[in-house]
């Protein structure tokens, strides 16, 4: 699984908040490993329609990507994870 990664993965440190729009990016991330690599996708996908701020909101402001260390590309990140969860 590790090498499946690669080094695209949240490590859900946080740094990147807070989302001037309010998005828990980390969390989206977790909800969209848990819809990939168990089977948990309907888990998956009411958790995330249950977050107060969806993840298509995203502005793409560009904010998280400055503070992510691990240079996430977070907004096309955001936009994946969306499709597969809901919106
Ligand atoms: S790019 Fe999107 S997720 Fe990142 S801080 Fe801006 S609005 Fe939030
Ligand atoms: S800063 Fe990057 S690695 Fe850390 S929680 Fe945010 S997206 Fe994940």
């Amino acid at each position: 699984m590790a090498a499946s990664l690669g080094q695209d993965f949240c490590r859900r440190c946080g740094y990147c908040q807070p989302c001037p729009e309010g998005i828990d990016i980390s969390t989206v991330f977790l909800l969209e490993s848990y819809y990939d690599r168990y089977e948990l996708k309907g888990w998956a996908i009411d958790r995330y329609a249950g977050l107060p701020v969806q993840a298509s909101l995203c502005a793409k402001c560009g904010e998280c990507i400055q503070k992510c260390p691990y240079g996430l590309q977070i907004p096309e990140k955001l936009a994946r994870a969306a499709g597969k969860l809901g919106a």
